[in-house]
C-alpha cells in the first residue's frame, strides 16, 4: 500500500492545543528520571518557581498532571462546600461548562447572562455582578466564578473590573477565574487584579502539549480550603503544598511535560512577558484586518477585549462554518476551531497562539481565503494581503529595520 500523506507541517491554527516548538518537544525527549531523585527536585523547584512569575504571583502554584477541567474541579471543590451559591457569567461554551461542573459537584450556581442578541459577543459585566452582590447582603455567594479569555467566542474580560464590582459591593466572595487559554499570551495578574484561585492549563500560550493544568492560589484561598468540606482527594492542595515545598508531588507527577515546563519558561521568561503579550496583540491585529477586509464579521463586539489568542470568524447567513473548516482541512492540510455550543456552524476561530510566525499566519489566513471562495462566499477584498501589509508596516520590536 502507498503511504499517502501530506508533504510539510500540518498548520494546527486551533486555539489550543497549540503548535509546540522544537525546543519543547526536544525537552520532552529525555529520558524520564526518577521522580524521588535529587535531580527530580531540582527540577520541580525551577518549575514551580518559574511558573509564579508566569501568573505574576508571589503565592504558591499547584501543578497537576489533568487537563484544564480538572483543575476547573480543583479550584471549586478545595474552596467550597456542598450546597453553596456561587455566581457565574455566561460568556460562552467554556463558561458553560464550568457552570455544569458546578452543578455535579453539588454547588447552587447562579448564571448571569447578557440577553440572547448580545449573548456570547460580550465580556463579563462587572456592573451586573456588582448589583447582584449588593442583593446577597447574607453573603450566600460564596465564590464569583469568571473566564478571562473565552475560547468559544475569542472575547476577553475584564478581571481587575470584575475585582473592583466585588470589593465596591463589599462582599467577602472569593475570585476564581479560568485563564486556560488566556495565560501566557494575554497579560494577566495573579496578584494585582486579587484573584483568589487562577485556573490554567498546559496546551495553549504555555505551547505545551496537553496533560498538565494549573491552579494559582491565594492567601484566602488557601484559608478557604482549610474551612470547605467539599470531598476531594486526588486534588487536595494541602499535601501537594507539603510536598511541593521541596519540589516533589505526593504521587508520579507528569515528569516529561514538567521538562517541556522548564524549557518554556525559559523561553517566555527569556523573550520578557510584555513582548509575549505584545507579540500576541500584533498577531491578533493582523488577523482582525484580514477578517474586515473579507468583510466578514468578527465575534467580539467590543474591540476593547479583542483576543489576542484567538478571532472567532462569523460566517455569512447560509454558509455552514463546518462545511469551510472541513473544505479548509481537505484541501490545505489546516486545523480551524469548530464553533462551539450555541456558535455551532455559525463561526470559525483562527487560533494566533504557539509556535506561530507573521508568515504561518499569512499561510493560514491564505487557506481560509481560499477556503471561503471554494464553499461559495464572496468576499470583498484579500484579508491574507490585509494582514501581510499590517505585519510589514508594523515590524515586530526587535527586528531589524528595513
Ligand atoms: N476553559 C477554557 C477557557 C478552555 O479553552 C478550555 C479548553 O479549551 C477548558 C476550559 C477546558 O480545558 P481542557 O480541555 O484542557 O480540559
Amino acid at each position: 500500500e502507498l503511504d499517502q500523506h501530506p508533504s510539510g507541517r500540518h498548520f494546527l491554527q486551533i486555539p489550543g492545543p497549540s503548535p509546540v516548538p522544537d525546543r519543547i518537544l526536544r525537552a520532552m525527549s529525555l529520558p524520564t528520571i526518577d521522580h524521588r531523585g535529587p535531580e527530580f527536585g531540582e527540577l520541580g523547584l525551577k518549575v514551580l518557581g518559574g511558573i509564579r512569575k508566569i501568573f505574576q504571583t508571589q503565592h504558591p502554584v499547584i501543578i497537576y498532571p489533568a487537563s484544564g477541567t480538572g483543575a476547573w474541579e480543583a479550584a471549586l471543590s478545595n474552596t467550597l462546600s456542598p450546597g453553596d451559591s456561587v455566581l457565574m457569567f455566561e460568556t460562552g461554551h467554556f463558561a458553560t461548562l464550568w457552570k455544569q461542573m458546578a452543578l455535579r459537584l453539588g454547588l447552587e450556581p447562579e448564571f448571569l447572562s447578557l440577553p440572547a442578541s448580545q449573548s456570547w459577543r460580550h465580556g463579563v459585566q462587572p456592573q451586573l455582578i456588582e448589583a447582584r452582590l449588593q442583593e446577597d447582603r447574607e453573603h450566600r455567594i460564596k465564590a464569583v466564578c469568571v473566564v478571562h479569555n473565552e475560547t468559544s467566542t475569542g472575547v476577553t474580560s475584564d478581571i481587575s473590573a470584575v475585582r473592583r464590582a466585588i470589593d465596591a459591593a463589599d462582599h467577602p466572595a472569593l475570585l476564581l477565574v479560568d485563564t486556560i487559554s488566556g495565560l501566557a499570551s494575554a497579560d494577566y495578574r495573579h496578584d494585582e487584579w486579587g484573584v483568589d484561585v487562577s485556573v490554567s492549563g498546559s496546551q495553549k500560550g504555555l505551547m505545551l502539549p496537553p496533560g498538565i493544568s494549573f491552579n494559582a492560589l491565594s492567601p484566602k484561598a488557601i484559608e478557604a480550603s482549610q474551612r470547605s468540606t467539599m470531598p476531594r482527594g486526588f486534588w487536595a492542595w494541602d499535601e501537594i503544598l507539603t510536598a511541593n515545598a521541596n519540589g516533589y508531588w505526593p504521587y508520579t507527577p507528569n515528569t516529561n511535560l514538567l521538562y517541556g515546563l522548564g524549557e518554556a519558561l525559559d523561553m517566555l521568561l527569556g523573550e520578557g512577558l510584555e513582548q509575549v503579550f505584545a507579540r500576541h496583540e500584533r498577531w491578533g491585529e493582523g488577523v482582525r484586518r484580514a477578517v474586515n477586509a473579507w468583510g466578514l464579521e468578527i465575534q467580539c463586539q467590543e474591540p476593547a477585549l479583542y483576543s489576542p489568542v484567538l478571532t472567532g470568524v462569523v460566517t455569512p447567513e447560509g454558509i455552514d462554518a463546518d462545511e469551510v473548516r472541513r473544505t479548509i482541512y481537505d484541501r490545505f492540510d489546516l486545523s480551524l476551531g469548530t464553533g462551539l455550543g450555541k456558535a455551532k456552524g455559525r463561526m470559525f476561530r483562527i487560533g494566533h497562539l504557539g509556535d506561530c510566525n507573521d508568515l504561518t499566519l499569512i499561510a493560514t489566513l491564505g487557506g481560509c481565503e481560499a477556503g471561503l471562495k471554494l464553499c461559495g462566499v464572496e468576499l470583498f477584498g484579500s484579508g491574507m494581503q490585509a494582514a501581510l501589509d499590517f505585519f510589514a508596516d508594523n515590524p515586530a520590536p526587535g527586528t531589524p529595520a528595513a
